[in-house]
């Protein structure tokens, strides 16, 4: 589904992402993981259009998306790390604004809210609050759920799970595994090892910009003795040496 070929980017002087290469499969949840700084949010800002690398090429279904931006723009779903909401509004208008934004039809519009609603557990009371009332969790619940108004086939989703508590993050982690039963594809950066191999099907490990490692569940499952944080640190062990 999404191709990253040998992508760089620079900041200045500083070398952020320094010739990536992976593939993204159709229906997986593939996992970005890395330290501060490794080069995640670089590398998704780049497959959501935000930034253009300095080289390489990124190909959603086989189209370029450095030439192309438009080819996976209505067919992203982008949640950045930080919330994307106005919190003076309810729960309801910024999903009102966002599919406006995203531009799901006006008739389609009330049935995709009470879809997206369902799945991230809000009932109307809920929508009808204003959302500086609600907790860290149902914040970011809200801002995936404003990402997946327009029905996209690939969902991005930065450090969902920063900052908040164990309940709200396994509800946010039911709700990802619930966007794979869905049939959508899913890319999750984040730095908690745990969460990681709990719910994605492809792990890729980034380190000072380079990709050190791309492992699948069934090996992280087929050898015991090594899990996740064990073969990263294995991994930047090597690369560092
Ligand atoms: P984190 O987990 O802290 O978000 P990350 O893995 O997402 O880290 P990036 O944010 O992509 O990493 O940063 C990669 C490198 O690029 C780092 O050295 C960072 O300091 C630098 N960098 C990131 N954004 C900028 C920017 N806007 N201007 C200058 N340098 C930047």
């Amino acid at each position: 589904m999404l191709q990253v070929v040998q992508v760089e980017k620079y900041y200045k002087k500083n070398k952020a992402v320094d010739g990536i290469s992976f593939e993204v499969k159709a229906g997986e949840i593939f996992g970005l993981i890395g330290a501060n700084g490794a080069g995640k949010s670089t590398t998704i800002s780049m497959i959501a259009t935000i930034l253009k690398p300095d080289r390489g090429d990124i190909l959603f279904e086989g189209t370029s998306i450095i030439k192309k931006p438009s080819v996976i723009r209505k067919d992203l779903g982008y949640v950045p790390q930080e919330i994307a909401l106005y919190t003076t509004l309810t729960g309801l208008d910024n999903l009102l604004f966002w599919g406006n934004a995203y531009h799901v039809p006006k008739e389609k519009l009330s049935l995709r809210i009470k879809e997206i609603s369902d799945m991230i557990g809000f009932d109307e009371g809920i929508l009808k609050q204003k959302v500086s009332t609600y907790s860290g969790g149902m914040k970011r619940r809200l801002n995936i759920g404003a990402a997946l108004l327009h029905q996209p086939k690939l969902v991005v989703l930065d450090e969902p799970t920063v900052g908040i508590d164990i309940v709200a993050r396994n509800q946010i982690l039911d709700a990802i595994l619930k966007l794979k039963e869905m049939g959508i594809t899913v890319i999750y950066c984040g730095h908690y090892m745990e969460e990681v191999e709990k719910i994605c099907d492809r792990i890729c490990m980034l380190h000072n910009g380079k990709v050190i490692d791309i492992c699948n569940k069934e090996e992280l499952l087929t050898n015991k003795e090594i899990n996740l944080e064990n073969r990263y640190l294995q991994k930047i062990g090597q690369a560092n040496l």
